[in-house]
């Protein structure tokens, strides 16, 4: 099974606890003001990666969680559903969180959605509202709230400092993480912030 992709980093200690694999998903219809990610918006085929061959990558690799963000990845419900429950099988020790637009309340309400909850440790759901934004950890807005699903991540384990990295994307300078500086600003100089 194939998933469509932005972009992944293979190892990032900005995304949660430990040395992480992120993956950021390809298509999103939310469209929150100034959203971090509008590049991530379209549902273009972008990279096409056999599910398979993404966690075999995330397998040979040393990290010790899995952080999958987007776009929303619950756009593609049946790919996440078989990329979570693959990943499962790697039983890392610092899990696997999840991003999304839709709050936890709408997921259960959708069989198709509400399945991959049974193999993501934490969620962080809810729309990025500009209004409620916020800069002490890995929520944007103060709306977004963190589901402990089970208890693999601690909410201790999760709290950052306002870290950031900076990685070389072939001609692509990305940065990731949850700095104090004005994204929208540094996207406008051609710097992408995932
Ligand atoms: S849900 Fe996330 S990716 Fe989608 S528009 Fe909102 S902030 Fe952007």
């Amino acid at each position: 099974m194939l998933i469509n992709i932005h972009s992944t980093i293979k190892s990032s200690r900005v995304n949660g606890p430990g040395d992480r694999f992120v993956i950021w998903t390809q298509g999103c219809r939310k469209m929150c003001k100034n959203c971090y990610n509008p590049e991530t918006w379209s549902h273009y085929k972008n990279n096409l990666v056999d599910i398979d061959s993404l966690v075999e990558e995330i397998k040979n690799s040393s990290v010790s969680g899995v952080t999958i963000s987007g776009g929303d990845p619950f756009e593609q419900p049946e790919e996440l559903f078989y990329l979570l429950r693959e990943i499962k099988q790697l039983d890392l020790s610092d899990g696997v969180i999840v991003f999304s637009g839709y709050t936890i309340r709408e997921i259960r309400g959708d069989s198709k959605l509400e399945k991959c909850l049974d193999y993501i440790d934490v969620l962080i759901d809810g729309l990025y509202i500009e209004e409620k934004r916020i800069t002490n950890g890995l929520a944007g807005s103060s709306n977004q709230q963190f589901h402990y699903l089970s208890d693999k991540i601690s909410s201790d384990s999760i709290e950052i400092d306002q870290e950031v990295e900076i990685h070389l994307l072939g001609e692509l300078i990305q940065i990731t993480g949850f700095p104090l500086i004005d994204r929208m600003h540094m996207k406008s100089k051609g710097i992408s912030f995932m």
